[in-house]
C-alpha cells in the first residue's frame, strides 16, 4: 500500500501566533488520524522553528521552496543544510506560483530537487499545466516534459525519496477542481512516466493532488486509484476544514 499524504501549503499567510496556533491544532488532527496517512504542513520560512517547536511529532516540516545552492552571496535564499538543522524534511519544489512568479525553470527546478535528495530532504516536485495548454490537448505533453525534467539527476535512491503533486495551474487557488477523472487520468500518466525511469519504485511514489482541494470534493478526489492524497493551499489554513481534508482520506 503507497502512502496516503496530506500536506498544508500555508503560503505567505497568517503571523506568528496564527502559525504556532495552526501548528498544535494540525498536530491533535494529525493524532486523531489513521498511522498510515502522513500529515506535512509548509510554514513561511521565519514561521519554522516556532512551528517545528508546537508541533506533534507525528506531523513532518516541509519549506515552500529551497536553494540549490549550498552556501555563499545569495540573499535571500535559504539552504538544505540550513532546513535541515531546523527538523524540516520535506521541501515543495517548483510550485506553480515559483515557476510563474520568481523564474523557477525546469533547469532550476532540477537543481533544487537534486539539492534535496543529496541533503536528505524529501522533495514535493510540483507538475501542471496551465489552462490554455489544457485547452490545447498538451497536459499530457506539458506535464511530461516538466516531470522528467524535474527527475533528470536522480538515481533510484533519490527517486525513491521524491513525492510528485499534480496542481494544474489553473485550479490553484481559482476554485476550478479537476474533476477526479481529469487528475486521476493524469496521475497515472505520471505513474507510467516514472515506470519508465524505474516501475518498482513508480508503484511506491505518492502522487498528490492540489488545486482547489475543500472539505467538499476530498473525498471523491481521494478516491481515485492514483491519486495518493493532496496539496492543500487555502483550506489548509482552516483547521476545521484541513481536517475534514485529512479524515476524507
Ligand atoms: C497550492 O498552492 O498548492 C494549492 C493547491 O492551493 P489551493 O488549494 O488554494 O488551490
Amino acid at each position: 500500500m503507497r502512502r496516503k499524504i496530506v500536506a498544508g501549503n500555508w503560503k505567505m499567510n497568517g503571523n506568528r501566533q496564527v502559525a504556532q496556533d495552526l501548528a498544535v491544532g494540525v498536530s491533535n488532527i494529525a493524532d486523531s488520524l489513521e498511522s498510515s496517512v502522513e500529515v506535512i504542513v509548509s510554514p513561511p520560512y521565519i514561521f519554522m522553528a516556532d512551528v517545528i517547536s508546537h508541533i506533534a511529532s507525528s506531523v513532518n516540516v516541509s519549506s515552500q521552496d529551497v536553494s540549490s545552492n549550498d552556501n555563499g552571496a545569495f540573499t535571500g535564499e535559504i539552504s538544505a543544510d540550513m532546513l535541515a538543522e531546523f527538523g524540516c524534511t520535506y521541501s515543495i519544489v517548483g510550485h506553480s506560483e515559483r515557476r510563474a512568479m520568481f523564474g523557477d525553470t525546469d533547469d532550476v527546478v532540477a537543481a533544487k530537487v537534486a539539492k534535496c535528495i543529496e541533503k536528505n530532504i524529501h522533495p514535493i516536485v510540483c507538475v501542471g499545466e496551465t489552462l490554455e495548454e489544457r485547452e490545447s490537448g498538451k497536459t499530457l505533453e506539458v506535464v511530461g516534459d516538466q516531470l522528467r525534467r524535474a527527475l533528470q539527476n536522480l538515481d533510484e535512491a533519490g527517486l525513491e525519496k521524491v513525492i510528485v503533486a499534480y496542481e494544474p495551474v489553473w485550479a490553484i487557488g481559482t476554485g476550478k477542481t479537476a474533476t477526479p477523472e481529469q487528475a486521476q487520468e493524469v496521475h497515472e500518466f505520471i505513474r507510467g512516466e516514472i515506470a519508465v525511469i524505474n516501475e518498482v519504485v513508480s508503484l511506491k511514489t505518492p502522487i498528490i493532488y492540489g488545486g482547489s482541494v475543500n472539505a467538499e470534493n476530498a473525498k471523491s478526489l481521494f478516491a481515485m486509484a492514483d491519486i495518493d492524497g493532496g496539496l492543500i493551499g487555502g483550506a489548509s489554513l482552516k483547521l476545521e476544514e484541513f481536517e475534514v481534508i485529512c479524515k476524507a482520506i
